[in-house]
């Protein structure tokens, strides 16, 4: 009853989706679409979110594997594949189900890159083995890290150096007022200068109005994702989403 459904990131540049994230749903039978924020915390109480995070895993990077040979067979070449990020709550950590994610890419045939783990700044903090070890073997394969929801949580600056993350994704709550609220504008900017100045990209979450892109795109942002360019889609309309003209 899971399906995983895809939101296009798109490279605030040219407006191009490079980039997608699988977001969970529950296709209950009677209940109809339940989302990820109804069970994925109950998932992790009773000890099934190692299983189904990796049964996450294994459809993004199916489909991810899809697109690419699509756009091989259609002669748009593999300089643009696009990067798929999958979720992963600090409860898989030390379930370690995601510690043979590199393993599994690998013998597919993909490379690391098209691959984003999506983790909270707390995370970085936490010294447990599993999860350092499991952070720093992504890293080593070339699996990119990105910080979700930044600046809603704990952070320490020099734990973006030290586990050489990726991506920055600026959190919802900073999107939402940054065209009536000066201090939200500030943050946002502020992050990402201080991203850019450390090598690092910067997604801004939940864009829903042209006037908040372009006062993303005015402070430089890279990538965008939201309903203002499209919600999160069942597989089928993610790959016609991309195979349109102008993505
Ligand atoms: P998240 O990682 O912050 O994901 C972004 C959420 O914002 C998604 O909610 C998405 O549908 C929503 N969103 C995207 N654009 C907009 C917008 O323009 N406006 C508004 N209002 N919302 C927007 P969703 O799909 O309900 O997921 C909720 C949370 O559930 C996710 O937040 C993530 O923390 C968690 N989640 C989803 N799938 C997984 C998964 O496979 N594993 C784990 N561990 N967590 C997951
Ligand atoms: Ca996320
Ligand atoms: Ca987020």
């Amino acid at each position: 009853q899971f399906e995983v459904y895809f939101q296009p990131i798109v490279d605030l540049t040219g407006e191009r989706c490079t980039k997608a994230e699988a977001l969970v749903r529950w296709q209950h039978p009677t209940r109809g679409l339940v989302g990820p924020d109804e069970f994925i915390a109950i998932a992790e109480e009773i000890g099934l979110i190692g299983a189904l995070g990796d049964w996450v895993f294994h459809q993004a990077v199916a489909m991810a594997g899809e697109w690419r040979e699509g756009r091989r067979a259609a002669g748009i070449g593999d300089d643009a594949p696009i990067q798929v990020s999958v979720n992963i709550s600090p409860r898989q950590f030390i379930a370690g189900t995601c510690a043979d994610w590199v393993g599994h890419l690998r013998r597919r045939g993909l490379p690391p890159w098209m691959l984003a783990v999506e983790i909270t700044e707390g995370l970085l903090l936490d010294e447990r083995p599993a999860v350092t070890d499991t952070l720093l073997a992504f890293r080593d394969a070339g699996i990119q890290v990105s910080i979700d929801d930044f600046g809603t949580g704990y952070s320490a600056m020099s734990y973006l150096k030290k586990f050489a993350v990726d991506t920055l994704k600026i959190d919802r709550s900073f999107v939402r007022d940054l065209t009536t609220d000066p201090s939200d504008l500030a943050i946002a900017e502020a992050v990402i200068v201080m991203a850019h100045k450390l090598g690092l990209k910067v997604v801004a979450e939940g864009v829903e109005t042209a006037a908040q892109r372009d006062l993303l795109r005015q402070a430089g942002c890279d990538y965008a994702q939201g309903y203002l360019f499209a919600r999160p889609l069942a597989a089928d309309d993610f790959r016609r989403f991309i195979a349109s003209p102008a993505r």
